[in-house]
């Protein structure tokens, strides 16, 4: 079996960077168009996987209505007609396309859905932006394939550079004077081999191999719960469900200490289980 890192695979998803003038025209454009759509192709650099949209150009003439400005391929090659000759090196980079949908919301028309995937197989990677009146913004990035299959990336993180440089010198400022706090494992941690994302998230240190782990707490003995009676040492590493599961079928019957321990591994051996058939990337239980 040929082994996948997870790891490779996010660093694959596509990031649309949107220069701020760029930004603040589709959104001032589209709001004074009122209840019409609006439309203009889009300049963008492709680096691997980063997307820098660098420029929008407008067609001399649009007619456009209130539920569509649904362009059509040949009216997106009419728009681009003009840069293929005037500035190939610009027309090379005009590989994306903007409209906006003033208050219909953000989501791909079937016409849309059609033209990016007819307009795809001419630009190779193509960047799509949908634009509300009230502030939402879709991307999309359309690749071809070598095999003349289209693969769509849809709801691509998108970042706006939209920040004064004055707002940019105080947020520098403010940044030194704001500690982020280190996390620090408990020396006897023990490893578990799961996938937890928000453990991921709160260490930015944490795990430093592509596996990601979680420390099981390890006290060297259970305590007495006032309420729930002997706790067994690995209880802390349960998650809530299982936490839940373990309090109701102590009060439903009475579970010896050995019992409890044992009802403890057997809820983490489930949770890994059920991890596990969630996503087949993780390893096994060992
Ligand atoms: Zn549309």
């Amino acid at each position: 079996m040929v082994e996948i890192n997870i790891y490779d695979r996010e660093e694959e998803e596509y990031t649309v960077t949107i220069d701020k003038i760029v930004y603040q025209k589709m959104f001032a454009l589209g709001k004074a168009m009122g209840e019409n759509e609006v439309q203009g192709m889009l300049v963008v650099d492709i680096k691997d996987r980063k997307i820098i949209v660098e420029d929008i150009l407008l067609p001399a003439e649009q007619i456009v209505t209130g539920g569509s400005a649904d362009i059509d391929s040949k009216e997106m090659a009419k728009m681009l007609e003009p840069y293929v000759a005037k500035d190939p090196e610009l027309f090379a980079k005009v590989k994306g396309w903007w409209h906006s949908h003033n208050s219909l919301g953000v989501f791909w028309s079937a016409v849309d859905d059609n033209n990016v995937k007819k307009i795809v197989q001419v630009a190779g990677t193509f960047v799509s932006i949908v634009t509300t009146n009230d502030g939402k913004l879709l991307t999309r990035v359309d690749k071809k394939l070598s095999d003349g299959m289209v693969i769509t990336y849809n709801d691509v993180t998108t970042y706006a550079d939209m920040y004064d440089d004055a707002v940019m010198k105080w947020v520098d400022k403010i940044k030194k004077t704001v500690k982020v706090a280190k996390i620090k494992w408990p020396k006897n941690a023990g490893l578990l081999d799961v996938f937890d994302d928000e453990l991921a998230e709160e260490g930015e240190n944490w795990p430093p191999s592509t596996q990601q782990q979680r420390p099981i707490r390890k006290p060297t003995k259970g305590y007495k719960d006032p309420q729930h009676g002997y706790i067994p040492p690995l209880f802390a590493s349960l998650d809530g469900f299982s936490k839940t599961a373990f309090y109701s079928t102590v009060a439903k019957s009475k579970v010896s200490k050995k019992g409890r321990k044992n009802l403890v591994r057997k809820l983490l051996l489930q949770e890994q289980e059920i991890m596990q058939a969630n996503n087949p990337l993780i390893p096994g239980v060992m």
